[in-house]
């Protein structure tokens, strides 16, 4: 598989010295969705976190539904076809109904009630994998008791920036009769086409990051968000299919990756994890985890007119130094 770019030279006149400006912009085809992304000079357009988020933290806390003594009090349970109990724990994970749906089942899972101030370096593989088993625990349930519902992905929007209205920090599950946008294309491409994908980036090296065991990692060749990196795990094409082994294996590299982030001077994300219908033949367990602006007074949003409204990626940190950058940590 050939990974297609095209490089675009913008022209200027220097307001200050009359000279020509040049500026290269690499315009790169995703190879699977097919939609394109611009990777343009470092410019500074995310600067690393310079804000108190502890203090943040301490502002929203009290009243936070998620905290202890109010979670069980103020969120939704589950409804009893589906989860007897109500809600789902593993270890500190507690699983609950999600007041704002956005599909027909829709949940919220936090890492711990007692986790408000979660900043990205203290996400340990076992924090993480809790959370992630109450998730896939909740996608066997929905799946079992209403077989149509058979699209099932787990997400996060962590930390304001990335769309998440309530400062704790959580995943989300949706379970639906229908896809979304891109879990369609994803689940509609032919297999092959992830097996060239990896075989290509394997063989270039620039920016596979590496493999887990069952999961492989790699910066995306053309990312919709900044310093996106892409995971496909063989075995299971469902969360609902994810075994224990996998769950960990899942949960490690998503430490590891969000440990470089930190370092990178970023604290908000967006984690998705396509889920195609369980049996779904040569389909590898799709996972898209970027990280966004920093939250601080009169940000920068990294989600522009590009993003939105054109499909189209512009983003300055080239997924090569991504690589550099967190590469060392799969490899270590
Ligand atoms: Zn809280």
């Amino acid at each position: 598989m050939e990974l297609r770019r095209e490089l675009l030279i913008a022209e200027m006149i220097d307001p200050g010295t009359g000279e020509t400006i040049r500026t290269t912009i690499d315009v790169r085809t995703d190879p699977l969705t097919g939609h394109s992304s611009r990777i343009l000079p470092e410019r500074g357009l995310m600067p690393a976190i310079d804000f108190d988020l502890a203090a943040l933290a301490r502002q929203t806390e009290p009243g936070c539904p998620f905290c202890p003594d109010r979670i069980e009090r103020l969120t939704p349970r589950l409804m009893p076809a589906i989860v007897p109990e109500g809600r789902i724990t593993r270890g500190e994970a507690v699983l609950f109904a999600n007041l704002h749906a956005y599909s027909s089942h829709s949940s919220v899972s936090v890492y711990s009630p007692g986790l408000h101030y979660l900043p990205l370096d203290d996400m340990t593989p076992e924090i993480l994998a809790d959370n992630l088993a109450t998730q896939v625990a909740f996608a066997k349930a929905v799946m079992a008791a209403e077989p149509r519902s058979c699209w099932a992905s787990i997400n996060a929007n962590h930390m304001l920036p990335s769309g998440s209205s309530l400062f704790h920090p959580h995943m989300q599950g949706i379970v639906d009769s229908i896809p979304t946008t891109v879990q369609r294309m994803l689940a509609e491409l032919p297999p092959q086409r992830f097996c060239d994908y990896l075989d290509a980036e394997r063989r270039s090296s620039e920016r596979y990051l590496g493999n887990t065991g069952r999961v492989e990692w790699l910066a995306s060749f053309a990312p919709i968000a900044p310093a996106e990196l892409r995971a496909f795990a063989a075995g299971a094409c469902s969360p609902a299919e994810l075994d224990e082994d996998l769950i960990a294996e899942l949960a490690h590299g998503l430490a590891l990756a969000l440990g470089g982030y930190a370092q990178m001077g970023f604290q908000s994300f967006n984690l998705a994890i396509y889920g195609a219908p369980p049996g779904t033949e040569g389909y590898p367990l799709n996972l898209r985890l970027a990280c966004r602006s920093n939250p601080r007074p009169l940000y920068r949003s990294d989600s522009t007119f590009l993003e939105r409204l054109h499909w189209e990626g512009a983003v300055d940190l080239a997924p090569e130094a991504v690589a550099r950058q967190i590469g060392e940590r799969f490899r270590g």
